[in-house]
């Protein structure tokens, strides 16, 4: 099951971004209810590595199954 990033718990630093090994973690052009940058990622291309989750260093940010009500996709 894909992961998911909860946009407004994301502050946007960017270390699964740079960690996901099929890159399918990506910038918000928007903020969130905090008022920082957020990424979300691309169910669809996600393999379910848990990297994501293992680099975040904000609580709660990254979750192991999908959850799109929690994630923002910004298109
Ligand atoms: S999910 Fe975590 S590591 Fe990724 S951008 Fe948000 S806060 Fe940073
Ligand atoms: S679980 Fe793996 S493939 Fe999916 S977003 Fe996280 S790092 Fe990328």
């Amino acid at each position: 099951m894909p992961h998911t990033i909860v946009s407004d718990i994301c502050e946007g630093v960017a270390q699964c971004s740079e960690a996901c090994p099929v890159g399918c973690i990506k910038p918000a052009s928007n903020k969130n209810i905090k008022g920082t940058n957020f990424y979300w990622i691309e169910f669809e291309t996600c393999i379910d590595c848990g990297v994501c989750l293992q680099v975040c260093p904000v609580k709660g940010a990254v979750i192991a199954e999908e959850r799109s009500d929690l994630q923002k996709n910004p298109t």
